[in-house]
C-alpha cells in the first residue's frame, strides 16, 4: 500500500477516538433526544460532554457549538442559513475567494442565482489572499465574508487573524472554514475573531461523517444563522436529525487529545518537513514549493517537479506514496486545479505538481524511504 501521505483528504482515526467510539456503540445507543428514559440521560451527557471538549479546544462557550455532518454541511448551513437575515436588512453581498473548498464556492454560486452579488478575490502566488483588497470590496449592503484559514490543497495559512480583526470593527459577519487547520493552530484560532466556524472531525483523527459549525455569540446572541433542513429540534433547530453520539463522542475525544498533544505533534510535524526538503535538496531533483513557504502549514507541501506529469509520478509511485494532486471531492476530473490556477501558477507546473500531507503519527524512517523512492521517480519521469 505504501506509506499514507493524504492527510489533508482525510487522516488516520486514533485508536483512543476509536475506543471511545466503540464503547459508544455498544453501551450508549439511546437517542440524545429522548427524554422519557436513562438511555436518552446517558446518550445526552455523552453529547454535552463532546460538546464540552470542542469548546474547550476552541476556547469557546459550549452553548456556541453545533454538531453537523461535516465542513460541507457546516459552510452550507453557515451561507445558506443567513438568507433570511440578508433579505430583512437588504443586505446581499457576500464576499469569498477563488481558493476556497467547493462547499463554499459552490454555495455561493447558487445564493448568485437567487440574486446575492457575490466577489470572489484571488491570492497571489505566494498563495495568500489580500486583506486590503478585502476590504476594499466591504459594501453597505456586505452581508459576509468567508474565508478559509489553511488551503487544503497549498497548506498556506490566510490572514484571517488580520482581516476578521477588522471585519468586527465593520461589524461584517466573517465566517472561516478552519477545516484545515483546527487541532493544529490552536492558539490561533482562539485568538481569531468570526462570528462562524467550520470543520470537520476526521481531518483531526476523528471519524468521518461528523462535524462542527461554532456560532460565536455576540452579547450573548447568536447570529442570525438559520437551519437550511427541516424535521427536528435538534442542536437548537440549526441541524435538525438524530444525533450520531458515537461519531460526536469520537470528534470529542479527537479535540481532547489535540488539545493535549497539539504542542508536542507540531514539533513532529516541523521536523517531517525539515526531512522533506533535506531529501528533496540532496536528491538533485528540480523542483520547487508552491506558495510561499513562509505561510505554510508544517503538515503539508504543494510541490512542482519540473518536467514531471504528476499523474505518471502518482501512478508510478503508487506502491511508496499515497499523495495527491487537487483535493480529493475534485479528484475524478482531471482538470487542472483551480486553487493553483487562481495563484497564477503556469498550466504545466500545475501539472507537475503533487500535494503531500502528513501528520504526527507519521514514521519518519518510512516517511524518508517512501519519499526518498517517490523522488527517484520523479527524476526518471523528467521530459
Ligand atoms: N473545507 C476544506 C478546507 C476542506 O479541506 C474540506 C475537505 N477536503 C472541506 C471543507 C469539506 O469537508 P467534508 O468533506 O468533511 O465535509
Amino acid at each position: 500500500m505504501g506509506i499514507y501521505l493524504d492527510n489533508n483528504s482525510s487522516s488516520p482515526i486514533d485508536e483512543r477516538v476509536l475506543a471511545v467510539m466503540v464503547d459508544t456503540y455498544l453501551n450508549s445507543y439511546g437517542n440524545a433526544d429522548s427524554r422519557t428514559h436513562n438511555h436518552g440521560e446517558q446518550a445526552r451527557t455523552i453529547v454535552e460532554n463532546a460538546r464540552k471538549q470542542v469548546a474547550s479546544l476552541l476556547g469557546i462557550n459550549s452553548s456556541e457549538v453545533f454538531f453537523t455532518s461535516g465542513s460541507t454541511e457546516s459552510n452550507n448551513i453557515t451561507i445558506q442559513g443567513l438568507e433570511e437575515y440578508a433579505l430583512e436588512t437588504n443586505k446581499k453581498h457576500i464576499i469569498t475567494s477563488a481558493i476556497e473548498h467547493k462547499s463554499v464556492l459552490e454555495t455561493v454560486k447558487m445564493m448568485k442565482k437567487k440574486g446575492f452579488e457575490v466577489d470572489i478575490v484571488n491570492p497571489d502566488l505566494s498563495g495568500q489572499v489580500n486583506v486590503q483588497e478585502i476590504l476594499d470590496k466591504v459594501r453597505e449592503d456586505t452581508l459576509l465574508v468567508s474565508i478559509m484559514h489553511v488551503n487544503n490543497e497549498t497548506g498556506i495559512i490566510q490572514p484571517v487573524d488580520i482581516l476578521g480583526a477588522e471585519l468586527e470593527k465593520r461589524n461584517i459577519l466573517f465566517h472561516v472554514d478552519a477545516t484545515q487547520s483546527c487541532g493544529k493552530l490552536v492558539d490561533e484560532i482562539r485568538n481569531l475573531k468570526y462570528n462562524m466556524l467550520s470543520f470537520s472531525a476526521h481531518k483531526l483523527k476523528g471519524p468521518q461523517g461528523v462535524g462542527v459549525l461554532i456560532l460565536k455569540k455576540k452579547r450573548y446572541r447568536l447570529p442570525p444563522v438559520k437551519n437550511i433542513m427541516y424535521g427536528g429540534q435538534q442542536e437548537h433547530g440549526i441541524r435538525p436529525g438524530t444525533i450520531p453520539v458515537a461519531l460526536v463522542a469520537g470528534c470529542g475525544k479527537a479535540c481532547e487529545i489535540a488539545e493535549n498533544e497539539y504542542k508536542e505533534n507540531s514539533q513532529k510535524l516541523k521536523s517531517l518537513k525539515a526531512v522533506l526538503e533535506e531529501l528533496l535538496n540532496a536528491s538533485g531533483v528540480e523542483y520547487h514549493y508552491n506558495g510561499n513557504q513562509d505561510y505554510c502549514v508544517d503538515s503539508a507541501a504543494n510541490i512542482c517537479f519540473k518536467g514531471v506529469m504528476s499523474e505518471a509520478l502518482m501512478l508510478s509511485s503508487k506502491q511508496y506514496c499515497s499523495v495527491s494532486n487537487g483535493s480529493a471531492c475534485t479528484s475524478k476530473s482531471y482538470s487542472p486545479s483551480y486553487v493553483l490556477e487562481a495563484m497564477g501558477i503556469p498550466v504545466e507546473d500545475i501539472e507537475s505538481s503533487v500535494r503531500i500531507s502528513w501528520g504526527a503519527e507519521t514514521n519518519e524512517n518510512e516517511f524518508c524511504d517512501n519519499i526518498s523512492k517517490m523522488i527517484e521517480i520523479a527524476k526518471s519521469l523528467v521530459v
